[in-house]
């Protein structure tokens, strides 16, 4: 086990390095309890059983090893698994606004319908009987019976859609943060490069520069000075350089069907290739160096050291890690001749320098001889007087689509961050391979150390590259970039990142090379690790945001029309121009199918070319409100229309009724063609060829108009008489003049929003 793992049943410990475990869930105790080999009184308390580590805890720092006790139920989490696992809630803020407002709607329309009922029976001496359908008729008019399943329906879709594109959401209200994103703060390794990593550079102890050939992980290539290879035991130092690779690793390389893959940190699986590559194995033939000790890799201090004992009583600290961490503590380095010089740190920083520039991650790789009988590692041991045996440096290229990906975030007003524990030079270098914007002003985590939280709120606008950065900077940068309001997205994959993914508005774990730790944190976990992932998310997050005001703008006319028929028939003391039963049949039927229409509605072409939308924007935009409003009022000039004509020509109250039904179910077919494309125009081959569903959906809520009106079982139900075919097209007419005033009104709209957005750019140049 190690830092950031969940330990998976309860354990002995046999061999522990610095381990901590935060045992919260089993005794409360919020502080990591540090753990070790030593027995403990054999009633100690749970919270006191250092040798022991328990299922479902997490380890905070350090390594270890242990014996499997018990698992499942029978493991001290097992037996209180009914506490275990909090309840996440599976409504999003918007659906919890939306039942809200239709708590509120219900309510207020039924003490409108007793009202209405009480005045027109006691004041009007209207008959009981009709006043108390039409009642019936208002309440289930004014109520969108249907829009709760809609928009669950379309919050699923999104996220399928998401975990279609490996954007795995664990908290469903995150779906609608995450299309509201305005920066992207992302890790450097394996997120935007592809972490396959190769040595290419080698600087030997005595200042050899080598170069190394070879392709990904497989550990054939040579090693090169000047375009001759050379033999690792041909230059001073190279086979130490190769030892400390080799020793200081926990990865291993295996072979798959041909294809050379790690087990471990592909950092060091390229060190292990290096190590082969020099056929290390072959040079150590006085036997193997067992590992005696262990100080693991953090990002805190930056560096990994072992102990190693060999069969003929020789004993070595072997260390590796960031330069700077490594040059701190070493006094010396390896000369020509195999012997120790004082160190020259201006030349190697130089060096780290020339090789970062290029790209390449470089590490330092370090040793000391040691007593045989030394046989614990601690801190103070590596603190100073180490030999320098050499820099390597890593090449690990930009991942393509992570750069169309970033090119894509810009179109869409997103701010892109790069936040990495490398190098500024090697960080800066691939932030110019990605195309992120000025990728030469780099700040590091000493930077941000000396800046207070306002010139920090201020420094995170105008730099885009943050290196050398421990996890709590992180945390700082995401509560800078909130305090200008952005909507922050920050990945991590380290076990202390996850307070910084807890803070942002959306915490992205690592599904690959993240720890437990940060995905129990995180909002999103990306199951490639790719950021051309995260950007995909929040294409999809737009792109359900926008369904969903598509539905909640689309479902609601139709209700307010209705309502607004009934509520003028009584106030005008017209006979109802639609039943109650046929107002269901619209709302559940109709409405229901139709809208789900809406729910798989794909991404519209400006999705990403729109900048974000603000974070407290509110869901009815006074454009979708006042589309609202005119699309209200047309359908109920349109349902009236049709009515009244029909009554003019002496129809009978029942086919004035059907023709009245009909006209509000052609106006919502023509609104929902209207409202698909409410960005955009509804007027183009695109928008008239539709989707699949959409034609499914229409087809099907027309061929159910057929049959209520025509079918003699469903005439009786809903007291519907056949409609005459000059009628019947007079009613889709009806349809087309009120989607061309839509559309009308939707285009002058657009221009003026375009004007002024032009306006708006020129004015900030
Ligand atoms: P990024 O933040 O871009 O994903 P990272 O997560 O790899 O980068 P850290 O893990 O914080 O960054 O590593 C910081 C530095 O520590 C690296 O640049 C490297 O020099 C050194 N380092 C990383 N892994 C190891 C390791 N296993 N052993 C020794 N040193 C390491």
């Amino acid at each position: 086990m190690e830092a950031g793992d969940r330990v998976p049943a309860d354990l002995r410990l046999l061999e522990v390095h610095g381990l901590m475990a935060q045992e919260a869930v089993l005794t409360g105790e919020s502080v990591p309890v540090e753990k070790s080999t030593r027995a403990v009184a054999a009633d100690a308390a749970l919270g006191d059983r250092a040798g022991m580590a328990y299922s479902g805890t997490l380890i905070t720092a350090g390594q270890a090893r242990g014996l499997v006790v018990a698992t499942g139920t029978a493991t001290e989490i097992g037996r209180i698994s009914g506490l275990l696992g909090e309840v996440e809630p599976l409504v999003t803020p918007l659906v919890r606004q939306m039942n809200r407002f239709g708590r509120w709607l219900s309510g207020g329309i039924l003490t409108l319908a007793l009202l209405i009922l009480v005045f027109g029976y006691f004041v009007q001496h209207l008959p009981f009987g009709e006043l108390f359908m039409a009642v019936v008729g208002l309440s289930v008019a004014a109520i969108p019976e249907g829009l709760p399943a809609i928009l669950t329906v379309t919050l699923a879709i999104g996220v399928q859609a998401m975990a279609r594109r490996n954007a795995i959401i664990r908290r469903l209200p995150a779906i609608e943060t995450v299309g509201a994103v305005s920066v992207i703060c992302s890790d450097k390794t394996g997120t935007l490069t592809s972490n396959e990593m190769m040595v290419a550079t080698v600087v030997t102890g005595a200042g050899r520069h080598l170069r190394v050939t070879g392709s990904g992980y497989a550990p054939e290539g040579r090693v090169e000075r000047d375009g001759e290879a050379v033999n690792a035991s041909e230059v001073a130092g190279l086979v130490d350089l190769a030892r400390v690779a080799w020793l200081c690793n926990d990865a291993e390389l295996r072979q798959d069907d041909g294809q050379w893959n790690v087990e471990g940190d592909p950092m060091e699986g390229a060190l292990v290739a290096l190590a082969r590559k020099l056929d290390i194995r072959t040079l150590d033939n006085d036997g193997p160096w067992v590992r005696t000790d262990l100080i693991p890799f953090d990002a805190q201090h930056r560096f990994m050291a072992t102990l190693n004992h060999d069969h003929q009583g020789h004993a070595g600290v072997f260390l590796k890690g960031a330069p700077e961490a490594v040059l701190d503590r070493c006094r010396w380095q390896l000369n020509a001749d195999g012997e120790h010089e004082v160190l020259d740190r201006g030349w190697w920083e130089r060096k780290q320098e020339e090789i970062a520039r290029g790209g390449e991650r470089v590490l330092a790789l370090a040793v000391r001889p040691e007593a045989p009988e030394k046989t614990v590692l601690v801190f103070e041991d590596v603190a100073d007087e180490l030999i320098l045996v050499g820099l390597v440096g890593l090449i690990d290229p930009p991942r393509p689509e992570a750069i169309a990906a970033v090119g894509e975030c810009h179109k869409a007003g997103i701010a892109v961050k790069m936040i990495t524990g490398d190098h500024a030079l090697t960080a800066s270098a691939i932030a110019r391979q990605v195309g992120l914007t000025r990728a030469e002003s780099v700040l590091t985590g000493k930077d941000l150390d000396a800046l207070d939280d306002a010139q920090l709120a201020e420094a995170v606008r105008e730099n885009d590259v943050f290196a050398r950065t421990s996890p709590e900077h992180k945390l700082r940068l995401v509560m800078a970039l909130q305090s200008h309001g952005l909507a922050v997205a920050m990945t991590g994959d380290g076990v202390n990142d996850a307070p910084a993914l807890k803070r942002a508005d959306i915490g992205i774990a690592m599904g690959r090379k993240g720890s437990e730790a940060t995905r129990e944190a995180a909002d999103l976990v990306l199951a490639d690790d790719n950021f051309a992932s995260i950007v995909a998310a929040v294409r999809e997050g737009r792109t359900v945001y926008t369904n969903l005001k598509k539905v909640i703008g689309w479902t609601l006319p139709t209700n307010a029309g209705e309502a607004l028929t009934i509520m003028v028939a009584l106030s005008v003391g017209f006979t109802l121009p639609i039943n109650p039963v046929q107002i269901l049949w619209v709302n559940l039927v109709t409405g229901i199918t139709l809208g789900v229409a809406l729910a798989f509605e794909p991404m519209e072409d400006a999705t990403m070319a729109r900048p974000p939308r603000r974070r407290n924007e509110p869901l009815l935009t006074p454009a979708i409100l006042w589309t609202i409003v005119t699309a209200s009022s047309l359908f109920l000039a349109a349902v009236y229309g049709i009515f009244l004509h029909a009554k003019a020509q002496g129809y009978p109250i029942e086919l004035a009724r059907t023709m009245a039904v009909n006209t509000l179910v052609v106006m919502e077919i023509f609104y929902l063609f209207f409202m698909r494309n409410f960005y955009t125009t509804s007027i183009n081959r695109k928008a008239i060829r539709g989707t699949p569903v959409v034609w499914l959906t229409v087809g099907l809520v027309v061929a159910a108009q057929f049959v209520m009106t025509y079918a003699p079982p469903a005439q009786r139900l809903f007291d519907t008489r056949a409609v005459p075919l000059v009628d019947g097209l007079l009613i889709v007419g009806s349809g087309v003049v009120v989607f061309g005033l839509l559309e009308v009104e939707k285009q002058v709209r657009l221009r003026r929003q375009g004007r002024k957005a032009v306006a708006g750019v020129s004015a900030a140049q």
